[in-house]
């Protein structure tokens, strides 16, 4: 019998979490889930305590005092009960050799870090940490020897059409960059779904609510990632977070709007070949991958029945009803502390949104005010990262706080 890997999973009780320990069930005899970690939905964190018997749980303090000691008791080898710390210690325990970095937003960013300077094969859904300081994520692995494996599916789907060469210089950390033109590599593609608004009138866009941004078309996923699909953020942001993984200009990446969200992303060689990866809409393809990869095993998802689709349909994003996207290419044109802004005020906006505080079409023009207001730096360390963070995310909570027209 092989020896089986380690895995924690951060963010286990969201969507990305439950598609991963979805795999993970199915390959129990590969996999041993070390730590699991959760936030505030302690009624969804408890039965995977149970069922899986982690080493290690984490989740927000408060939420961990309410858990009665039978399932700490569970819990071989003690338990990090504290927040961010916590998250931390999970993602660089020993017996962990996989990390599955599916927290949502900025707050992934220290543990996926700490599982990268640990050297560990990080299987990245989170995609802010790399919009906010992709190139310290890859120095980091550069010097720990991590393996870097891109599971946001249009990522990954581009990790899966790159020549071996340039997939070891993406789990590297190296970046494709200056290897790509000897590899015939010109441009990548990002598709994008379009979101729940692809036909709807900037008049009514302007009044969506939560509940209508939060009914995508094709993918179900977590509440600030559904928001930022119907704003099409989602798309700037993985522009961003291609630069980023890959070590590409933002010039050389281009977005297409693909409503059956089944190709999943391309390649553009220099012959004029373009060779894309496509599959049912289910994050347990790219993580299935991810954590095999260079093998590949079951995802427990059925192929994808092209006959049955029919009709694949692809379109240019308009970028006058989701000015978003000319916010984020403005960002990753600029680059330097200009994504960290972007990215933080997009949070703060969208929970301002999901909150009933600012209407949809107010979520851009905090960021659209933030980046004016904002002074890029150049980004140094993760200090510099979290200060700048929490600056702008104070900036943005005031404004709405003020109103917006004042
Ligand atoms: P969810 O909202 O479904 O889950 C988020 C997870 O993070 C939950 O486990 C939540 O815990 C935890 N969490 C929330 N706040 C904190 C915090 N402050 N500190 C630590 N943990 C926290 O999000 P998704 O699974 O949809 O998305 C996760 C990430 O993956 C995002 O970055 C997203 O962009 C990316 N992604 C998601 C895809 C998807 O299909 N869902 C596809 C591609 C990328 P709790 O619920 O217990 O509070
Ligand atoms: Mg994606």
């Amino acid at each position: 019998m092989t020896e089986q890997s380690g895995v924690a999973v951060l963010g286990a009780t969201g969507s990305i979490g439950s598609s991963a320990l979805d795999v993970l069930r199915l390959h129990r005899d590969r996999y041993k889930v070390v730590g699991l970690t959760g936030w505030k939905r302690m009624a969804a964190l408890k039965p995977l305590m149970r069922e899986f018997v982690p080493a290690q749980i984490a989740a927000e303090p408060e939420s961990v005092s309410v858990i009665d000691t039978n399932f700490l008791e569970g819990c071989e080898g003690g338990c990090y009960l504290g927040g961010e710390e916590g998250l931390v210690a999970v993602a660089t325990h020993p017996d962990v050799d996989t990390v599955i970095a599916g927290v949502s937003g900025a707050a992934g960013l220290q543990s996926t870090l700490a599982a990268v300077e640990a050297g560990k094969r990080v299987l990245i859904a989170n995609k802010e940490p790399l919009v906010m300081c992709g190139q310290l994520v890859r120095n980091a692995a550069s010097v720990s020897g991590a393996c870097l494996m891109p599971i946001d599916s249009e990522h990954n789907a581009i990790f899966q059409c790159l020549p071996l060469n340039l997939q070891q210089d993406v789990t590297s950390g190296r970046g494709i960059g200056s290897r790509s033109a000897g590899a015939g590599v010109s441009r990548i593609t990002l598709t994008a779904s379009g979101g729940p608004f692809l036909r709807t009138s900037a008049a009514a866009i302007s009044d969506a609510t939560p509940a209508q941004a939060l009914a995508h078309p094709t993918w179900n996923m977590g509440p600030k990632i559904s928001v930022d699909s119907a704003t099409l953020m989602n798309k700037g942001l993985e522009l961003i977070e291609a630069c980023s993984l890959f070590g590409l200009d933002e010039s050389q990446i281009d977005i297409i709007i693909h409503p059956q969200s089944v190709l999943h992303s391309m390649v553009g060689f220099n012959d004029g070949s373009l060779i894309g990866q496509m599959g049912n809409p289910d994050m347990r393809i790219p993580i299935s991958y991810g954590l095999s990869y260079p093998e590949r095993t079951t995802s427990g998802i059925e192929r994808l029945n092209l006959a049955e689709i029919g009709v694949l349909e692809f379109e240019q994003p308009d970028l006058e009803r989701f000015p978003s996207l000319v916010l984020a290419r403005e960002a990753a044109k600029t680059g330097r502390s200009v994504p960290i802004a972007l990215n933080a005020a997009n949070e703060i906006a969208v929970e301002a949104f999901l909150d009933r505080r600012i209407s949809f079409c107010e979520i851009p023009q905090v960021v659209d005010w933030i980046l004016q207001k904002h002074e890029p730096s150049e980004v140094s360390d993760l200090e510099h990262v979290v200060d700048t963070d929490l600056e702008v995310r104070a900036m943005a909570s005031e404004m709405i706080q003020r109103g917006l027209s004042s």
